[in-house]
This record gives structure tokens, C-alpha cells and sequence, in this order.
């Protein structure tokens, strides 16, 4: 089997690499990514010298470069993570996140039409779903509910995710699409909210919190929701959604305040600022699905996930203050000031 992951320099994508050359030795993984401020090829150096591992540098917009890859590789399986991923980002800049979320995805699934494949798989987002009221706590996204989205980055995947439906439908492509809810875990960009905050508390930094911090996500830790992709890849349905996500809804301010316990910094770090534009109260994913129909849990209790993951950023600092420096310095200044 030689599967393609795209974005597999990324936060997810990397893990996912690791995670199927783990499990399937026996794959051929090609990771294709363009590198953006978002991929890191540090961050795969040890599987670089795998005999079952590739890396290519390409952009998944580039129609000639990617349908030339498919013609040398003959892949069985295309995973895709590439994408522009953050919200904050998006609203600055919507045009790169059509660009890439929207056109490349569908430039990926024409190469699969012109040279054949056995499954596309979409990684997308709860975030296609829009948000819940924080009064509703019996409300869930179900793999039916509507798509209503917020930002431009969830429009740009909400948009993808019509088009992978549409090419399964009108071509017969053997797509699969999976929703996931917030993911946390090793080598996760340090302008997400997690590793932000780590990284921060300990330089002694202030702590940004958008608004009241009561916003609710349902966290996930990185590795299982690399898990539900491969049962996915081997068991689901082409023509199928499956929501993914950890029945585990925290507020924002909670995860910062834990955080600080782990450290033992002080609460007085945190700092509320000024809300991010549309910012959606409440995701809370409803994972029944792929629970009954491919026998998917969580393993990684939320406790146990944080307690690594804080470990994993203490272990690997060259990794974060490689990223925090540099052109994310200027980035972070714009967002939030100079603080
Ligand atoms: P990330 O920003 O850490 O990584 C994205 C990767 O894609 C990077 O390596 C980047 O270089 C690459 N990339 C970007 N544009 C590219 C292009 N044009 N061609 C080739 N490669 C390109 O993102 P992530 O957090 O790992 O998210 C991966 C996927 O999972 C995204 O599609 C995202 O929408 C989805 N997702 C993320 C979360 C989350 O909590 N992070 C939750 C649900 C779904």
C-alpha cells in the first residue's frame, strides 16, 4: 500500500506519518508538503532515512508537479492534511485559505481521477458545523447537521468538504471525509492555543485569552484522532463522514488555568484581550458513529495527554524556539501587541 499524506511536515500530519509508519511497516508513506511557516521539516527528521519514507516538496495547488507525482508514485491512498489551518490567520488574510483549502484539495482529487486511487480521505474540521449556544449543553454536531460556518478558514474547509462530496457523487471517487474536533499533542505550531500557552507561561509571558475565555472546545489528543483515520482508511465507507472527537468540552480559560497548575505559574499571567471577530462559543462533537460502525474510542484521557504533552514541550524547546522566532515574532506582535 503507498499512501500520500499531505501536510505531513504539520502539526497533525506529522503525527499521522509516524503513527502509520508504527503501525503498517509494511506502507510506502510519501509525505508532500510545500513548508509553509506552518510545516517543519525538523520535525521529521527521524524517519527522513526510513526506506519506506519520502519526502517531496511540493505546493498541492501546483496542477502539473502534483499530477507528475502521481504519475511516478502510482499512490493507493491520498490523506489530506495540507491546508491553511488558523482561524486568526484567515481572518487577516482569507484569499491564501480558498486558495489552498478549496482549489488544492480539488487539484489532489483530480490527480486521483486521472491516475486512479483506492480511497481520498479529507481531514476537516467541527468547525464546518458553525458553533452551539453555551446554554444548549444537550446539543451536539452530528455528521448531518448543517454546515455553518463562521470564519473564513472553517468556510474555505466546509467548502472543500462539498467538493470532496460532489467528486464521490459525480465521478464515483472513493472519498471519505472525516470531522475532527480540537486536537492537542507533540509538535503542534505554537500559535494554537495549547502550545502558545506552554510556551509562554514558561518564559514567565503574559497570557492572551480572547474575551471571557468561556469559549468551549472538545479536545482530542493528537494520536487517536490519527487512530480514527487509519480505521477510517481501512473500514469506512467510501461516500462517508465520520465525526471524530473526544466528549471532552472544556472552556479556554480552564485549559490556560490548568496549565499554569502544571507549571506552577501564577494566574496573574493570564491577561483577557480583545475577542477574536465571530468567534464561535461552543463545538461539541457527536462521535456515536464511528464508534458503532468501526468500533473508535479515545484512549488518551485528557489528564494523561496534557501532562505529555507539557512534558513533550519542556523536552523539546530547540523544536518551539526555533518556530517562535524569527518572522512568528512579527505575527504574534500584530495579533496581540508587543507584550
Ligand atoms: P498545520 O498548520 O500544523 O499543518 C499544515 C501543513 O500543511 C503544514 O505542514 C504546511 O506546510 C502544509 N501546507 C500548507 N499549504 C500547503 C500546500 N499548498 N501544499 C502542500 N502543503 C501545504 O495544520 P494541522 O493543525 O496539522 O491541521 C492539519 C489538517 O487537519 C488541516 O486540514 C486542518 O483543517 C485539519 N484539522 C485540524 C485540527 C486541529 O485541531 N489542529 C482539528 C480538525 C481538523
Amino acid at each position: 500500500m503507498k499512501v500520500i499524506v499531505t501536510g505531513g511536515a504539520g502539526f497533525i500530519g506529522s503525527n499521522f506519518v509516524f503513527y502509520m509508519l508504527k503501525k503498517h511497516p509494511d506502507y510506502q508513506i510519501i509525505c508532500l508538503d510545500k513548508l509553509t511557516y506552518a510545516g517543519n521539516l525538523s520535525t521529521l527528521k527521524d524517519v527522513m532515512d526510513k526506506p519506506n519514507f519520502k519526502f517531496v516538496k511540493l505546493d498541492i495547488c501546483d496542477r502539473e508537479g502534483v499530477y507528475k507525482l502521481f504519475e511516478e508514485e502510482k499512490p493507493d491512498v491520498v490523506v489530506n492534511f495540507a491546508a491553511e489551518s488558523h482561524v486568526d490567520r484567515s481572518i487577516e488574510n482569507p484569499e491564501i485559505f480558498l486558495e489552498i483549502n478549496i482549489i488544492g484539495t480539488s487539484v489532489l482529487m483530480d490527480a486521483c481521477r486521472k491516475y486512479g486511487i483506492k480511497r481520498f480521505h479529507q481531514v476537516s474540521t467541527d468547525e464546518v458545523y458553525g458553533d452551539l449556544p453555551l446554554d444548549r449543553p444537550d446539543l451536539y454536531f452530528h455528521e448531518d447537521t448543517p454546515l455553518h460556518t463562521s470564519s473564513p478558514y472553517s468556510s474555505s474547509k466546509a467548502s472543500a468538504d462539498l467538493l470532496v462530496g460532489a467528486y464521490g457523487r459525480t465521478y464515483n471517487l472513493p472519498v471519505t471525509i472525516s470531522r475532527c474536533s480540537n486536537n492537542y499533542g507533540p509538535y503542534q505550531f505554537p500559535e494554537k492555543l495549547i502550545p502558545l500557552m506552554i510556551q509562554r507561561a514558561l518564559n514567565d509571558e503574559k497570557l492572551p485569552v480572547y474575551g471571557d475565555g468561556k469559549n468551549v472546545r472538545d479536545w482530542l489528543y493528537v494520536e487517536d484522532h490519527c487512530k480514527a483515520i487509519d480505521l477510517i482508511l481501512e473500514n469506512g465507507k467510501p461516500g462517508e463522514v465520520y465525526n471524530i472527537g473526544g466528549h471532552n468540552e472544556m472552556h479556554n480559560i480552564d485549559i490556560v488555568k490548568l496549565i499554569c497548575d502544571y507549571l506552577d505559574k501564577p494566574y496573574s499571567l493570564i491577561e483577557h484581550v480583545t475577542d477574536r471577530k465571530g468567534h464561535d462559543r461552543r463545538y461539541a462533537i457527536d462521535p456515536d458513529k464511528i464508534h458503532s460502525e468501526l468500533g473508535w474510542l479515545p484512549e488518551t484521557m485528557f489528564k494523561d495527554g496534557i501532562k505529555k504533552t507539557i512534558q513533550w514541550y519542556l523536552d523539546n524547546k530547540e523544536w518551539w524556539e526555533n518556530i517562535i522566532s524569527g518572522d512568528y515574532q512579527n505575527y504574534y506582535e500584530e495579533m496581540y501587541g508587543n507584550k
